[in-house]
């Protein structure tokens, strides 16, 4: 068995399997890990690891010493190159995590303050484009799109070279897109350039799968690439040409689906609103967790749980505390950020987890954080990655403590993503036989 080529931290759950379908696309076999395993001295068998941890928002030292441990384990595993994921929107706190992270690794990589890597959350098929350094949701600057109005990490600044020179001790770069647009060994002689000029983080521009490509080839050997999941497409070629890897087809097969269906939403982006919305105005059972009456200590799980098992024979239920800015500004002031994040996340996961009690083989989760909660509650360990719903969600089958020997049918959804159909067209894909 060879050792895995690629070693991919992930600082959230939905990201992780973002990056994975990515990899599988190219014909990578991956596994995705929750955490570091409890039997980390295993071997595992796969092309490429991606470990997801939940350290987007945690304090950053937290963040760090996670991000280190994972790393160490990936280097045990035997990976060539080690890829630090984050959002495509570049989720971040004015604390950080990206860029303490981003230092630590490198430190710990090459030597204090030494080193080199990249910053490059671009994902043209998913809209997001990294131009003169700014990032753009489609045609809107990062700081003008949904993501203002983001629950723990609204984003104000488009300019990446300044939001990431106010998160690293490293000084910060820019590799522009007409040096992207000639090719690798021009990136490659920029990366270079920067290097000289004591230059630690380099922002990369990319508009295009192309882009992507030839960045991808100029990162060879580098020991740390750090960016959203769009650079994935970039970095297999490296290993089919040094003959490390050989593609293989099937590497996103599936065991068959069974068992009932929810979605759990905890995502306020303005994609789940509109899935929410559109599921809603189909007719679907929908049960809305107020916030407010979590904190007045009301039994709100225990009354989700009774609603939906009285509807889950007859068709996916959703169970959401997805709203609109407004309404979450309004329940944030009351609560504060940190306490109305955690409240919801802790119900949606203990009811995802009473949903799986319940027969639930096939859960859509939406939101990030919320799908970090809802996998951890599951007590999910190992997931395989299968087909792809829509560009950076799959399918995935994971074992779960709470059904062994069973496998619950699981996608989780990064807020953002996603057209209004979202949930029927994840269901649907499950129908068509195996
Ligand atoms: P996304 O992927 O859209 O960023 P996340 O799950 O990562 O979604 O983040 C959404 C955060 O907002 C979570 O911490 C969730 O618990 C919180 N949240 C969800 N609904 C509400 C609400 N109605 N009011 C306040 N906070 C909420």
């Amino acid at each position: 068995m060879a050792s895995p080529l690629l070693g991919c931290i992930a600082d959230d759950f939905t990201g992780a399997t973002d990056l994975a379908n990515n990899l599988v696309r190219s014909g990578m076999r991956t596994v995705q890990t929750i955490g570091v395993p409890a039997d980390a001295d295993a071997a595992v068998d796969a092309d490429a690891i991606v470990v997801a941890l939940k350290s987007r928002t945690i304090p950053a030292a937290q963040a760090v010493a996670q991000s280190l441990h994972a790393m160490q384990w990936l280097r045990t595993q035997g990976v060539q190159q080690v890829y630090f994921k984050y959002c495509s929107t570049f989720d971040s706190t004015p604390a950080g995590n990206i860029g303490p992270v981003t230092d630590a690794l490198l430190d710990a990589l090459h030597g204090p303050d030494q080193g080199f890597t990249i910053v490059c959350p671009a994902f043209p098929e998913n809209q997001r484009t990294v131009f003169m350094g700014h990032l753009f949701v489609g045609e809107q600057l990062l700081s003008d799109s949904g993501m203002r109005n983001h629950p723990l990490t609204p984003m104000t600044d488009a300019n990446l070279v300044r939001v990431m020179q106010a998160q690293t001790r490293r000084r910060v770069g820019l590799v522009a897109q007409g040096t992207v647009a000639k090719g690798s060994a021009a990136i490659g002689e920029r990366f270079k350039a920067l290097q000289d000029d004591g230059v630690g983080v380099a922002v990369v521009d990319a508009v295009s799968n192309e882009d992507l490509m030839q960045i991808g080839r100029a990162l060879a050997g580098m020991p740390l690439v750090t960016a959203g999941s769009g650079i994935a497409i970039g970095l297999p070629q490296n290993f089919v040409a040094s003959g490390a890897l050989s593609i293989r087809a099937g590497a996103d097969a599936l065991p068959p689906a069974s068992g009932l269906r929810a979605v759990v939403s905890g995502s306020c982006s303005v994609a789940t609103n509109a899935q929410v919305a559109r599921f809603k105005q189909d007719g679907g059972a929908a049960f809305a967790v107020d916030p407010l009456a979590l904190a007045a200590g009301q039994d709100v799980v225990g009354a989700a749980l009774q609603w939906a098992a009285a509807r889950l024979a007859q068709g996916p239920v959703l169970v959401y505390a997805t709203a609109d800015p407004e309404a979450v500004r309004e329940v944030q002031k009351k609560l504060g950020v940190a306490r109305a994040g955690e409240l919801v996340e802790q119900a949606l996961s203990l009811i995802a987890a009473g949903l799986v009690g319940a027969g639930v083989r096939q859960l859509v989760v939406a939101g990030g954080e919320t799908s970090g909660a809802v996998v951890q509650a599951l007590g999910v360990e190992r997931m395989s990655i299968g087909p792809q719903i829509t560009p950076g969600v799959p399918w995935t089958a994971v074992t779960s403590t709470l059904c062994p020997g069973q496998h619950v049918h699981m996608a989780l959804k990064s807020g953002n993503f996603g057209a209004p159909d979202f949930f029927s067209t994840a269901f649907a894909m499950l129908d068509a036989p195996a």
